[in-house]
């Protein structure tokens, strides 16, 4: 946290500002509105999915001036929900209120290269790589980071941003495409699966989190999240949870900090990247734990208590993309959206439907998801299967590593 913060915590009553207007901003604003809290959000898109249930809606661009002071009038603090809001606007709204994460955490999760010479200075290890910014490192490039994946610096997410090379040829053709920006290759490795862990460090330093998640992605983007007691060995579990802890302490970080990890056969852990807000992989915490992650970005923000989260039930979390409402498949472009089967899929039990308010399904558009929670990880499975049966999406795989 930096800024003015004399006044904390910040009591339920006050408003609670938020830059960016997406869902994780929306979920934001659920979890301070049940607490008490006011809250503001400033997003350019007059119909995002935080300012439609927002108290106060500012729509101008993260960097106007007129619209931050008018931000930091209405808001008592201010956090953030997605990394690529400018660093700087950060930094003018913390001269004036409360700010977490603060700005230079952000600007580390910004850009690629900042980001891994900060793991490797906490000491945890990352895949092998090199920093490409110019045509001479282009060319001393060693040829054991191939195959490999050319990766932006800034502005990736989802997976864009990023081209997978085989050869020396590949990769010159992938930097041009790129625009000649600064990149990193990093070498391809085989992955015994994903997770993540998600944690939140309060001003004085103390840390809670949840269990991490084991996450499954396709063409980049994240499709489902199962969390329970089996869905990886133990001692990855908390060589990720020390590691994020290294990652967080390493930042001084204050917020909700989500480090995301690759799980090598050898048992191994690389991290990959993280993101200074919480996680599409941190949605099953709603219903599938005693507190939120966006709960405890409430806390850490209002500079109040953080209590342990307990998870009380094993979770399975399918991602809804725009694709669902195109059952016809990617040829078939020319098709009209069609609602999925929600009556169904409300119909098992245990079945948490969450969207986002956003008016026009496109392919590869984050649209909602769907937690599954149960008594037992043998009902959660059942229904998480029924469910991506109902919905169209590939059966879900299922982890089972005790
Ligand atoms: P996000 O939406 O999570 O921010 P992103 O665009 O920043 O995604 P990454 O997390 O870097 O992208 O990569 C997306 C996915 O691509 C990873 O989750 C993983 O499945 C795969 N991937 C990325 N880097 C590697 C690697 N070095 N080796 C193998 N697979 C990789
Ligand atoms: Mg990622």
């Amino acid at each position: 946290m930096s800024g003015k913060n004399g006044d904390l915590p910040i009591l339920p009553g006050a408003t609670l500002g938020v830059l960016g207007g997406g869902q994780l901003g929306r979920m934001f604003a659920h979890a301070a509105q049940r607490m008490g809290y006011f809250t503001a959000v400033l997003d350019p898109d007059t119909d995002s999915p935080a300012g439609r249930v927002s108290h106060h809606h500012i729509h101008t661009d993260y960097d106007d001036v007129d619209g931050l002071a008018r931000l930091a009038g209405l808001a008592d603090a201010v956090t953030t929900e997605f990394e690529n809001v400018p660093a700087p606007s950060l930094e003018h709204l913390a001269v004036a209120r409360p700010v977490s994460p603060a700005a230079p955490a952000i600007a580390i999760a910004q850009d690629r290269i900042a980001e891994k010479a900060h793991f490797t200075r906490c000491g945890v290890p990352c895949a092998p790589y090199a920093v490409i910014e110019t045509a001479a490192q282009l060319a001393a490039i060693d040829d054991n980071l191939l195959p490999g994946i050319l990766k932006t610096a800034r502005l990736g997410y989802d997976g864009k941003g990023q081209q997978r090379v085989k050869t020396r040829d590949e990769l010159v053709d992938a930097w041009q495409a790129a625009g000649c920006v600064p990149c990193v290759l990093e070498k391809m490795l085989p992955l015994e699966f994903e997770c993540s862990v998600i944690l939140a460090r309060g001003r004085d330093g103390q840390i809670v989190h949840f269990p991490p998640q084991r996450n499954l992605h396709r063409d980049g983007i994240l499709a489902v999240t199962e969390v329970h007691a089996q869905n990886m060995p133990k001692t990855v579990a908390q060589g990720a949870i020390n590691s994020a802890k290294s990652i967080a302490n390493g930042l001084g970080y204050v917020g909700v900090l989500c480090v995301e990890f690759f799980a090598l056969a050898d048992g191994s852990l690389v991290v990959n990247e993280m993101a200074p807000r919480p996680h599409n992989s941190g949605h099953y915490t709603m219903e599938a734990c005693d507190v939120s992650q966006f709960e405890l970005q409430v806390r850490t923000l209002a500079g109040l208590p953080l209590a342990a989260p307990r998870q009380h039930s094993p979770a399975i979390m399918l991602n809804l993309l725009g694709d669902l409402w195109f059952p016809g498949g990617a040829d078939n472009k020319a098709d009209k959206p069609v609602a999925p089967r929600w009556s169904e899929v409300l119909a098992l039990p245990g079945a948490h439907l969450h969207l986002y308010g956003k008016i026009e399904p496109r392919r590869g558009r984050k649209m909602g998801h769907l937690t599954l929670t149960g008594a037992t990880l043998e009902a959660v499975r059942a229904t998480a299967s029924q469910a991506a049966l109902l919905l169209g999406l590939p059966a879900v795989a299922t982890a089972d590593l005790a």
